[in-house]
This record gives structure tokens, C-alpha cells and sequence, in this order.
């Protein structure tokens, strides 16, 4: 069953159209990675879906409900939760406050309390009582990653998850994800086609605001997927 339907979705900054029309439905459990350069509307719609961007046009269903109109901390406590871009954590404060911070603000019951989550990833463990604004980059996102947990959400919305850390700090928050699989859905916004293609188990491109391929990532190609990438597919179907 899909846990969440996006019908003709059309999002805008001002003017400018980021998403164009997009339908796109994701099961319950399924590891879905979203590749595209940049600017093809990636960020915006994961903050559409979690309720900080406005839909312009179309519809968002979440487990059935249409959420559409429902603001952010009402999607937070339905059960989406999101690590954006930038991982912002508040700096001040330790680890351990941040991670408690987003239970309380989530107000949902489940599995995912502070030791099951310390379990689940525990490179964090030694840095609860430091201050979260002190961390490497890899450390953040994994406290972020830990921070969207403690919400106990259904659904997990991962923004850039890899961009501006190092070879060796990706690893870590993949072997982090890796934990995850099967415990609760993920959307995941990756540069990395790398790493999105072993690591889902399902993979959408966008270009300009659109779908441009959707499929398991061992049923496509490089070539398709660097055609879809770049905004070529339509183009190379046409001339074919
Ligand atoms: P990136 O990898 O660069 O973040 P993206 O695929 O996530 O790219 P978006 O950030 O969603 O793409 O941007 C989609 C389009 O919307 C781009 O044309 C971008 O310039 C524009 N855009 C994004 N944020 C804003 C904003 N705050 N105001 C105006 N336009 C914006």
C-alpha cells in the first residue's frame, strides 16, 4: 500500500514553476533515492511534502489522509519527519537536547526513544553531553539523521544527505542509514548517483521540475539515468 500519493503537484517560488504537475506515490518501506542537478526542484519538493513549502496545484496524501493543507508541525506529528539540507541543529545546545527536543516537538508515541536511537547509530553516543554546534559535518548529520528519528515518524525526509562531507563521513551516515532499512520509509535527496543506485530501492530522477525516470536501480541503465539527469530522455526518444 502507498503511504504517500503525490497527485499533479505543482510548486512555485514567485513566479518561477519549480515542480511541474508531478505524481509520484511511495510504499510503505521502500528506500527511495531522488537524483537531479541543480535547481531541478528536489529540495523544494521534499519541503512540500513536509509541509514547509506551499502546493500550488495538486494534492499530498499521507496514509490515506490528504495533508495538502496541513502545516508543518501537524505533518510532524502525523508522522513525517525531515533532516534538511544544512542539518540545522541548534548549536548551543548538546546533542542530547537536540535529539529531545524534536520528541517533544513531535508528540508521538513509538519505538524510537533516546537509548534505541543512540543504538541504532552509535557514532552518537560519545557526543551527546557536547555541544551539537562543535561537530564535524558527518557527526551533524548523523545527530540530524537521530533527530528526525526521535520523532518517531513513518516517514523519513533526507535533504543533500551527502553534500560537503567527506569520503569517510559518507560512509558513516550510509552504514547509519543501512541500520535504518526496513524500520521506517525513506525519501532520500542524493548528488551522489554512486551511492543513491546501491543503496536504494528505488530511484527517481527529476529534471526541471519533473519526472524524468522512476524505476529499481537494477533494472536501469547508467546511460538512462545520466540521459534522465542532464534533462535528455524525452530528447533521445524523440530523435530515436
Ligand atoms: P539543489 O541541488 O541546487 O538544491 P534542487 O533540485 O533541490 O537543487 P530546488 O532547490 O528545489 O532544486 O530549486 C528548484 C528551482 O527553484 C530552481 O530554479 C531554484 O533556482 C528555484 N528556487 C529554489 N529556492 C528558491 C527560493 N527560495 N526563491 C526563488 N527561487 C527558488
Amino acid at each position: 500500500m502507498s503511504l504517500l500519493d503525490l497527485e499533479t503537484v505543482t510548486l512555485r517560488h514567485g513566479l518561477l514553476t519549480a515542480v511541474h504537475g508531478l505524481s509520484l506515490s511511495v510504499n510503505e518501506g521502500e528506500v527511495l533515492s531522488i537524483i537531479g542537478a541543480n535547481g531541478a526542484g528536489k529540495t523544494t519538493l521534499l519541503r512540500a511534502i513536509a509541509g514547509v513549502h506551499p502546493v500550488a496545484e495538486g494534492r499530498i496524501r499521507f496514509q490515506g489522509a490528504d495533508i495538502t493543507g496541513w502545516p508543518g508541525h501537524a505533518r510532524q506529528r502525523g508522522g513525517i519527519a525531515m533532516s534538511p539540507e544544512g542539518r540545522r541543529l541548534f548549536p548551543d545546545m548538546t546533542v542530547r537536547e537536540n535529539l529531545q527536543i524534536a520528541a517533544e516537538g513531535a508528540r508521538r508515541k513509538g519505538d524510537w526513544t533516546l537509548p534505541r536511537v543512540v543504538e541504532a547509530l552509535p557514532q552518537i553516543a560519545p557526543l551527546l553531553d557536547r555541544a551539537a554546534g562543535g561537530l564535524s559535518g558527518g557527526q551533524r548529520q548523523a545527530v540530524a539523521i537521530g533527530r528526525a528519528l526521535m520523532a518517531n515518524p513513518a516517514l523519513i525526509l533526507l535533504d543533500e544527505v551527502s553534500l560537503g562531507l567527506s569520503p569517510v563521513a559518507v560512509e558513516g551516515v550510509y552504514q547509519s542509514l543501512a541500520a535504518l532499512k526496513g524500520r521506517v520509509t525513506m525519501v532520500i535527496v542524493e548528488q551522489d548517483l554512486t551511492r543513491a543506485m546501491a543503496f536504494s530501492s528505488r530511484l527517481v530522477c527529476m529534471a526541471e521540475g519533473r519526472v524524468e525516470l522512476d524505476g529499481r536501480p537494477s533494472e536501469l541503465s547508467r546511460d538512462q539515468i545520466t540521459q534522465a539527469y542532464f534533462g535528455l530522455h524525452k530528447e533521445g526518444t524523440q530523435d530515436a
